[in-house]
């Protein structure tokens, strides 16, 4: 919790900062309460969760529950808590499936690279055979980078040539992990096509092909956002979510942002499972996301 309140805060915590000059004789007085909603709006939790949350803390102010700042912060973690815990269900891959498929989406940019070579690392860890699939094969440079990242994790990957078909990538890739007793297959997806319905187009094949291996593959979508990218993360999990259907969303970059209430929003809106969060570029930055801690690193 120490380090992801490090990273969350940077030593500022803006949901909770100064909370004590919000008190004045022992009561919080609704300027109080519109400055904490406008910290959750510029934070952009977004209008939805602000007013979830909002509404059960007036309810615990209202109740004569909160009378200093103390009280305040146990409130404020109690809702977030109520709001986070739902989604809060990190991916755990269970053995008697297997290969696992695990398709990993996202725009250029977000951190979908940098999160499959987390992941193989972190499954690996566990004592799973991970095998990753170039699956991004418009962009030149992804398959290298994606090497880069197999080699530090340690686990295999497999790639055809550049302007390969994804698809044909990644059924190669299934066939290759039922013969080789792979637990975990993590197939990268391309990241931007020609346009957007190219790729929701690409995404589809690819899932109707990994079908003819296993009709309930693949057994995890897992979409990655970007946080410092505030509503457009939420904006591209709809569109995903609506075009290939996500099991699962990963969020990046929660350190490097003021604006880490988008988690809040995506977790109001979408009511999708949760699965990690990124706090920085090292491998061992990806975390499981856990409610309460997340909340408690808020609070700060
Ligand atoms: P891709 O285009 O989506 O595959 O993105 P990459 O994986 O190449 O990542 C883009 C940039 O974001 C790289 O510089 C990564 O180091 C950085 N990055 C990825 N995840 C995180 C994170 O959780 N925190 C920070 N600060 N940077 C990250």
């Amino acid at each position: 919790i120490r380090k992801l309140r490090a990273r969350l805060n940077r030593g500022d915590s803006w949901l909770t900062r100064d909370l004590g000059s919000l008190f004045r004789n022992e009561r919080l007085d609704d300027d109080a309460l519109d400055e904490i909603e406008t910290r959750l709006l510029t934070a952009d939790a977004g209008v939805e969760a602000t007013e979830w949350l909002m509404q059960r803390l007036r309810a615990e102010v209202g109740a004569g529950r909160v009378r200093n700042p103390q009280q305040l912060r146990a409130a404020l973690k109690k809702a977030l808590v109520e709001l986070l815990a739902p989604v809060a269900q990190p991916l755990r891959i269970p053995d008697f499936i297997r290969p696992y498929i695990l398709f990993v989406a996202g725009v250029n940019g977000v951190g979908k690279t940098t999160t499959i070579g987390k992941l193989a690392l972190h499954y690996k860890r566990e004592g799973k055979r991970v095998l990753l699939a170039a699956g991004d094969t418009f962009r030149a440079a992804a398959v290298e980078q994606l090497r880069t990242w197999s080699e530090r994790a340690g686990v295999p990957m497999l790639a055809q040539g550049e302007g390969a078909d994804a698809a044909s990538v990644i059924f190669d890739a299934v066939q290759s992990a039922k013969s080789r007793g792979i637990d975990v297959l993590i197939a990268d997806t391309a990241g931007r096509l020609h346009t957007q319905a190219h790729l929701m187009d690409e995404l589809r094949k690819i899932k109707r092909v990994v079908q003819k291996h296993d009709p309930y593959a693949p057994h995890e979508v897992l979409l990655v956002v970007d946080a410092t990218t505030g509503g457009n993360a939420l904006v591209q999990a709809l569109q995903f979510h609506e075009a290939i259907g996500l099991t699962g969303i990963a969020i990046t970059k929660l350190d490097g942002t003021a604006k880490g209430g988008i988690l809040l929003a995506i977790a109001r809106r979408l009511a999708l499972p949760v699965r990690f969060i990124g706090i920085g570029e090292a491998v061992e930055d990806l975390q499981p996301f856990d409610a309460d801690a997340f909340a408690e690193a808020l609070i700060g």
